[in-house]
């Protein structure tokens, strides 16, 4: 049958090639070399007589988010535990994490000894759900993590809201929002920082590295120490030859430094993510549009949103298709003609596999703080029915011009129409 689905043993849709990420940009592999030879690998050796990558990156982004500060670090989860710290989050402290993201979002803060309490999303932004939020604030709540989920912003307006009538830090993880705005501003200036990610699978990457930024010189000096062992930048120039970093003992920290490398890579991919970023909304857009005439219905995006970043673009299934086929068995029969992965939602972190600290010896310091920890003590229907729901596909597919656009379009009316064949 010439319309049988691909994964029925039917022709694929299209054979086409999709594009690919990451994408090195045209001043990286001469910035590489510059690295390589200079004499100084990271900001953790001697100064070499230039601005090192890593402050020339700082100034950068900082910039790039209206923000007055930067401190780069070696992952996105070395960001946020390093927010948190920074922010006076500490043992046994409550740390409110959305239940529908990144295992990252609650290990950080495991990895500082705090509680991650799971808080449930937003049925039609798969957000931070402001009213769960007040609802989960007790007398040991000390932060409130937002992540901006795959393609949308979150209720900022109300979150900042009851951080400020709560006293409570606002961290904002940007990892899936490299260059959202919301109102004039873009994403990461609004809390008392925002953290980023710079992983592999990033708008904007160097393959491992991350970043907080933030107004606040206190928090930024904190991160700094936390981040360089306990020493952060002289202030006044130093000779070739000598530390720019300076011993100080007044916070003691671990390393988490970015290298050089990364550092001058991300550089190359910052002039890039702009333009990305808006080819991926043209694209977006365009989808949103053909995929409503069939009556789907994508994220949406908190009504503050000005610039959106598309990390992953998100369609969720209508019930009458999820009574006929389960949405895995939907998201391979997409894969199977589109020849890109179509994929489900994280897991929700309160039945996740990647998330077990009681797998872990260094979390069994007492019961009750494995018991505090434990996933399956949080209800997160919400976030279940959403994992049960929607099907996704990541950002640099949507770099694909308009046509290729088009295929995916017709991927899902030819899986719609013939959801029968997948039924079981
Ligand atoms: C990727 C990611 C992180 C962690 O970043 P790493 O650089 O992988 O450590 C944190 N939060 C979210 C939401 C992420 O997607």
């Amino acid at each position: 049958m010439a319309n049988a689905l691909a994964i029925a043993g039917g022709p694929r849709l299209t054979d086409r090639e999709w594009p690919r990420w990451p994408q090195p940009g045209e001043r990286a592999l001469k910035s590489l070399e510059d690295v390589l030879t200079s004499g100084r690998w990271t900001i953790s050796c001697a100064y070499q007589g230039r601005q090192s990558y890593e402050r020339q990156f700082a100034e950068a982004f900082a910039n790039y988010c209206r923000s007055a500060l930067c401190v780069p670090v070696a992952t996105g989860t070395a960001a946020l535990a390093i927010a948190l710290e920074a922010c006076g989050v500490g043992a046994g402290d409550e740390v409110i994490v959305p239940g529908l993201t990144w295992v990252a979002s609650a290990s950080a803060v495991l990895g500082i000894n705090a509680v991650p309490v799971l808080v449930d999303v937003d049925p039609q932004t798969y957000c931070l759900d402001p009213a769960a939020v007040e609802a989960a604030i007790t007398g040991r709540t000390r932060a409130i993590t937002v992540v901006h989920a795959y393609s949308a912003v979150a209720d900022l307006d109300s979150l900042i809201d009851i951080a400020q009538r709560h006293g409570l830090p606002l961290i904002e993880d940007c990892a899936h929002a490299h260059g959202a705005r919301y109102g004039d501003w873009p994403v990461g200036a609004f809390g008392t920082a925002g953290v980023f990610s710079m992983q592999g699978s990033k708008l904007l990457t160097c393959g491992e590295g991350g970043a907080l930024v933030t107004d606040d010189a206190d928090v930024a000096n904190r991160a700094e120490h936390l981040r360089a062992d306990g020493r952060v930048l002289r202030p006044e120039p130093v000779g070739v030859g000598e530390m720019e970093l300076e011993e100080t003992g007044r916070l003691m920290g671990s390393n988490a430094c970015l290298s050089e490398f990364h550092a001058a890579v991300l550089l190359d991919q910052l002039a890039l993510l702009d333009g990305q970023n808006t080819h991926r909304i043209r694209a977006a857009e365009h989808l949103e549009s053909r995929l409503g005439e069939m009556g789907l219905t994508v994220q949406e995006t908190s009504p503050g949103t000005t610039g959106r970043a598309y990390y992953r673009f998100m369609v969720r299934l209508p019930d009458e298709v999820l009574a006929v086929a389960p949405v895995d068995r939907i998201a391979g029969a997409l894969t199977a003609e589109l020849g890109f992965a179509v994929m489900r939602t994280h897991r929700p972190l309160n039945d996740n596999p990647l998330h077990r600290p009681a797998s872990r010896r260094r979390f069994a310091t007492d019961a009750h703080y494995l018991e505090q920890v434990n996933p399956a003590r949080f209800d997160l229907p919400v976030a279940k029915r959403l994992h049960d729901s929607v099907v996704s596909f990541g950002h640099e597919v949507l770099l694909a011009p308009l046509d290729a656009i088009d295929d995916i379009a017709r991927a899902f009316r030819k899986v719609l129409d013939n959801v029968r064949d997948i039924s079981r």
